[in-house]
């Protein structure tokens, strides 16, 4: 896919921002500084579309950048930031999952891992709950460059066994700062998109 295309067009924290209209949407969660942002950059061409964070867990909003006029890319906020509150993990939870089921322009959820460590329990919760929301057909695996190419099937197979993720659900791997895996994620992603 070609990006013509990408401007943020709201940050929400509750229904009545999400945007309107029909478009379908593919969003990405992940915890804070899995690479999220840089990963969205990277994806969309674009340098500093959506913030590269100095300080961790702050983006407390639902994102949504609006990517040829055809489809939105949806920004879910981090989790699992150490120095987050309980009221504010308690809203993040509330925001998420009034998203996750309310939202019915909503194609896919894909989770970000790191793809140089087992995902975490965090990881595991968030992919279970997508799961049960009927999501997680696509993960990505972010920081491919930060480890060694012979490596790369043993940590795939690790993520996909520790999520437990089912036989048909995919796992793609992008490295932010060599630009390598866009072209494979957006075949992947792309088809959710298309009308
Ligand atoms: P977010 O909190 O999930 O949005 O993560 P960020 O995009 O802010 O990235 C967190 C840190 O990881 C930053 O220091 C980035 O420079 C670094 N980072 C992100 N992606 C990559 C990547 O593909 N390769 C490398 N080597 N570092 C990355």
């Amino acid at each position: 896919m070609k990006i013509k295309t990408a401007e943020i067009v709201m940050s929400a924290v509750k229904p009545e921002q999400y945007p309107e209209g029909d478009l379908p949407e593919i969003a990405m969660v992940g915890r804070s500084n899995v690479g999220k942002s840089s990963a969205i950059n990277t994806l969309l061409g674009r340098k500093k579309l959506a913030r590269v964070s100095s300080s961790p867990g702050k983006t407390r909003t639902i994102n949504f950048y609006l990517i040829n006029n055809a489809f939105y890319l949806v920004d879910l906020p981090g989790y699992g930031y150490a120095k987050t509150s309980k009221p504010e993990r308690a809203a993040w939870g509330k925001m998420i999952e009034t998203y996750l089921s309310t939202r019915e322009n909503l194609q896919e959820v894909i989770q970000l891992v790191d793809i140089r460590h087992n995902p975490s329990q965090d990881d595991q919760l968030m992919y279970n709950w997508l799961k049960h929301f009927g999501y997680g057909s696509l993960v990505l695996a972010t920081k491919l460059d930060k480890i060694k190419r012979s490596q790369y099937q043993k940590h795939i197979k690790n993520i996909r066994e520790i999520l437990e993720m089912p036989p048909e659900s995919k796992v793609m791997a992008l490295s932010a700062l060599k630009k390598t895996g866009v072209e494979d994620a957006w075949e992947k992603m792309g088809s959710l998109v298309e009308r």
